[in-house]
C-alpha cells in the first residue's frame, strides 16, 4: 500500500433547525478502494476469470461506504452532538494499524464508531474470536471480529494521545446501521449498537461533560492525518494491465472508445459529447496502472493517434515529473487531489 499525505481539510459547521452546531472536520468521501474497484470493474471484460470476485468486492465496499455515509448523516441531526467534532475515515501514524470509520471528539472524550453493514444472521464468537455470518440461502462466511479491530484502534489512539501528552477517555462501539441483521453474541464485550440506538448510546457519554479541550485534540489529529490508497490496483491484485479495456469511456451509454474531436470527445454510439471525458479515463489509469504516464502510454490507453494532440492534452492539465527526451512523464496524482465535498 502506498501512503501519501495529500489530505485537504474541509471544515463545515452544520447548524440544523434545532440549533445544533456540529463541526465536520473530515466529511464523508468514498474509500479509495471503492473508487479503484469501480474503475477496475468498468474496465475489466466480464469474461475475465476474476471479474465476479472484483464485482462482489466492489458491492461489499459500496455497502460499507453507504452505511458510513448514512450514519454520518444521522449524526448531523443529533442535538447531543452540539459543539462536537466529527471525522470520517481516520488514519493516524500509530504503533498499531488503524483506519477508524467515524471519530467523534467530544468534551467527554473520544468516541470511535466501527460501522458494519452485514445482512443475515451474525454470530460474535469467542475462542477464537470470529464473526460468522449466515445468509438467507445458508451461505456461511467468516469475518474479522470487529471487537478486535476496535480494541486495536482504542489502544492505538491512547498511545497516540500519550505521545502528544494528552490522556482522555476513549469509547468505542460497533454499529449496525440497519435492522437487516439478527445478532447473536457470546459473552460480554464492547458495545454493539443498532443505528436507532446510537442517540441513546452517545447521550450517555456526552452528558458526562468533562470539559475536555476538543479543539486541541482536533488540531493534533488534523496535523497527523494520513491518507492511504492501494493504487495501482493492477499491482495490488497482481493483474495483467493488458486485460483492461482501453479507450475513453462514455458516461452516457457505457461505450469505450469516444473519439477526440477538436474541442470535445464524441461518442459515435449515442452522440454524447463531453469536453473532459479523458479525465475519468486518466483517473482510471492512475488508480489501475500507475501514477505517471508518458505520451506513448497515454495514446495507447486513450486510443489516440496524434502525439501532438496528446501532448497538448497532457500539458494542459498535468505537471511533468521527469523529462528526458521522448520519455517525459506526467504526474497524474493531482487527479485525486480535488477538495473533499460533503
Ligand atoms: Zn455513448
Amino acid at each position: 500500500m502506498s501512503s501519501k499525505l495529500f489530505f485537504r481539510a474541509c471544515f463545515a459547521v452544520i447548524v440544523n433547525r434545532k440549533g445544533v452546531k456540529l463541526l465536520i472536520v473530515k466529511p464523508f468521501a468514498p474509500s479509495s478502494l471503492t473508487l479503484g474497484l469501480q474503475a477496475l470493474v468498468r474496465r475489466l471484460p466480464p469474461s475475465h476469470s476474476q471479474y465476479i470476485t472484483y464485482q462482489q468486492e466492489l458491492k461489499n465496499k459500496e455497502a460499507g461506504d453507504f452505511a458510513e455515509q448514512y450514519i454520518l448523516k444521522e449524526l448531523q441531526k443529533l442535538p447531543q452532538l452540539s459543539d462536537c467534532h466529527l471525522f470520517h475515515n481516520v488514519i493516524l501514524p500509530t504503533i498499531l494499524p488503524m483506519q477508524m470509520d467515524i471519530l467523534i471528539i467530544t468534551a467527554s472524550g473520544i468516541i470511535i464508531l466501527e460501522i458494519k453493514n452485514i445482512r443475515g444472521t451474525v454470530h460474535f464468537k469467542n475462542n477464537p474470536r470470529q464473526l460468522i455470518r449466515t445468509t438467507d440461502n445458508g451461505e456461511v462466511q467468516a469475518f474479522t471480529h470487529p471487537e478486535i479491530q476496535l480494541e486495536q484502534y482504542i489502544q492505538a489512539m491512547h498511545h497516540f494521545l500519550n505521545e502528544h501528552h494528552m490522556a482522555v477517555p476513549i469509547y468505542g462501539a460497533i454499529v449496525f446501521p440497519f435492522n437487516n441483521v439478527a445478532i447473536h453474541r457470546e459473552g460480554e464485550g464492547l458495545p454493539i449498537v443498532m443505528g436507532r440506538e446510537l442517540p441513546i448510546y452517545l447521550h450517555k457519554i456526552i452528558e458526562k461533560n468533562m470539559g475536555i479541550a476538543t479543539n486541541e485534540i482536533t488540531n493534533i489529529i488534523l496535523s497527523q492525518l494520513q491518507h492511504r490508497n492501494p493504487f495501482p490496483l493492477c499491482r495490488y491484485y497482481q493483474l495483467d494491465v493488458n486485460a483492461l479495456q482501453r479507450g475513453v469511456y462514455c458516461e452516457n451509454c457505457g461505450h469505450f472508445g469516444m473519439e477526440k474531436l477538436k474541442r470535445t470527445w464524441f461518442c459515435r454510439r449515442c452522440q454524447h459529447q463531453c469536453t473532459s471525458a479523458h479525465r475519468q479515463a486518466l483517473k482510471d489509469y492512475y488508480m489501475l496502472v500507475g501514477d505517471t504516464i508518458t505520451n506513448k502510454e497515454c495514446r495507447a490507453f486513450l486510443m489516440l493517434e496524434c502525439k501532438h494532440v496528446t501532448k497538448r492534452l497532457l500539458q494542459k492539465t498535468f505537471q511533468t515529473c521527469c523529462k528526458s527526451g521522448k520519455l517525459t512523464k506526467y504526474d497524474l496524482s493531482s487527479l485525486l487531489e480535488t477538495p473533499l465535498k460533503f
